[in-house]
């Protein structure tokens, strides 16, 4: 990939958020979920018109600005169901896919009818792999196309977006007149598809301030990022977009999406919030609500959140070694710089294993309303040492099974003393 990206722009784009960060602004970076449509498009996933809704109002109380409920041309199923969320949502915009196809766009604007506010996202792809392989379209051919497709959109509603799908492996110089056409026909939202997760962030971030700073019109419009986890690289990738000068990031809930799945919507507002004081960008989102919104869309889609996802994961917030769990009891930031109340999730959670020591095994054990005098605790944790070390972590039931039986002996004795 070689991008004509000048050293100019991207430096521009940099000096454009100090001057944000030096006058004390922060800046509302947009955030568009596509869990209802890059995420259920994960292999094996299918929500019907309820779940979705229900999700949706999750991502609502999230306040995320734009919910991609689906794609209607792909499913009479799908379509009721962008037609459902459209009626259902009072806050958010309500996005619709649709290929540059005049009959994808009208069955999308046909969906979003009952919409307050409904956006037609529309797109195809750029990049000559796609073009030779699965479009069989030349450039100018995909030029008419975009021109032709954005105003139909925009003959239907006042809020379009466009994606260059694979625009990280398209030629720059056609990437350009590709959106320069889709802003002049009436694109509002011009976004920036990794489709394949294929960048690094430097390149990803140098092409965005690039495209802003050479599309004509580029200045006029909000630009946005999608990227894709093939190298692990999305959450990064859509950062560097940001800090490049992109004010939308589609994101999807549990990073949840395509093969190794979009930008998380947790990690990426948590990067951002994190780091607000020193990049001066935030986003709107009630992070209150993302234990929940992680957990429904876990069970809604049969995609359990990895045990050390970030934010989501069950070990986010957990310890098990010993100096990790000293830490965390004189205080919790030692090890954990998010506090976890402000997810709607429980922070300095102690797992009893193998690693630990006394200081974790005996809160744990205060946690769990067990009282030992200080010999009983000696005896409970040289047995549970031993134990621990053959099979950890131990739960939480025989933890209290373990140390009941010296606290039962204690009664034992009391009772014949009697
Ligand atoms: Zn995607």
């Amino acid at each position: 990939m070689t991008h004509n990206v000048t050293a100019t722009s991207a430096a521009e784009a940099e000096k454009a958020i100090t001057a944000t960060r030096t006058d004390g602004h922060t800046e509302r970076v947009r955030v568009f979920d596509t869990t209802l449509r890059d995420g259920e498009q994960a292999p094996g996933i299918n929500l019907d018109a309820a779940t979705k809704v229900a999700i949706a109002a999750h991502l609502e109380r999230l306040a995320v600005d734009v919910i991609e409920a689906g794609f209607p041309a792909s499913s009479p199923g799908d379509f009721k169901a962008v037609s459902r969320v459209a009626e259902a949502a009072r806050g958010a915009t309500v996005a619709a896919l649709a290929r540059i196809l005049p009959e994808d766009i009208d069955r999308a604007a046909q969906a979003l009818r009952p919409a307050l506010k409904p956006r037609l996202h529309t797109f195809i792809a750029t990049s000559p792999i796609h073009l030779k392989n699965k479009l069989f379209m030349t450039e100018r051919e995909v030029i008419e196309a975009i021109a032709a497709g954005v105003s139909r959109a925009r003959s239907h509603v006042a809020d379009v977006e466009f994606s260059a799908e694979d625009a990280t492996r398209t030629d720059p110089a056609f990437l350009k007149e590709a959106y320069e056409t889709a802003i002049r026909n009436g694109a509002r939202t011009c976004n920036v598809a990794d489709t394949v997760g294929y960048c690094l962030p430097e390149q990803f971030g140098e092409l965005v301030a690039w495209l802003i700073h050479e599309v004509p019109g580029g200045q006029e419009v909000v630009w946005s990022v999608h990227c894709h986890n093939d190298l692990g690289l999305a959450t990064a990738n859509a950062l560097a977009g940001i800090r490049a000068g992109a004010r939308q990031a589609e994101v999807t809930v549990n990073g949840i999406g395509e093969r190794a799945g979009n930008c998380s919507l947790e990690e990426l507002v948590l990067a951002l919030r994190t780091h607000a004081g020193s990049i001066g960008l935030d986003t709107g989102v009630d992070t209150t609500h993302i234990g929940q919104a992680s957990e429904l869309t876990a069970t809604s889609t049969g995609y359990p959140v990895p045990a050390n996802k970030a934010i989501v994961g069950r070990n986010a917030f957990a310890h098990e070694s010993g100096i990790h769990q000293h830490g965390v009891l004189l205080a919790r930031e030692t090890y954990e710089h998010i506090d976890a109340a402000t997810l709607g999730l429980r922070g300095g959670q102690l797992v009893l294993g193998k690693h630990s020591g006394r200081h974790g095994f005996t809160a744990a054990l205060a946690q769990l309303g067990v009282e030992l005098s200080d010999a009983e605790l000696r005896a409970a944790y040289a047995e549970f040492k031993a134990v621990a070390d053959q099979r950890s972590p131990l739960t939480s039931d025989e933890l209290r099974e373990l140390a009941g039986k010296y606290r039962a002996g204690r009664e034992t004795a009391a009772h014949a003393l009697r």
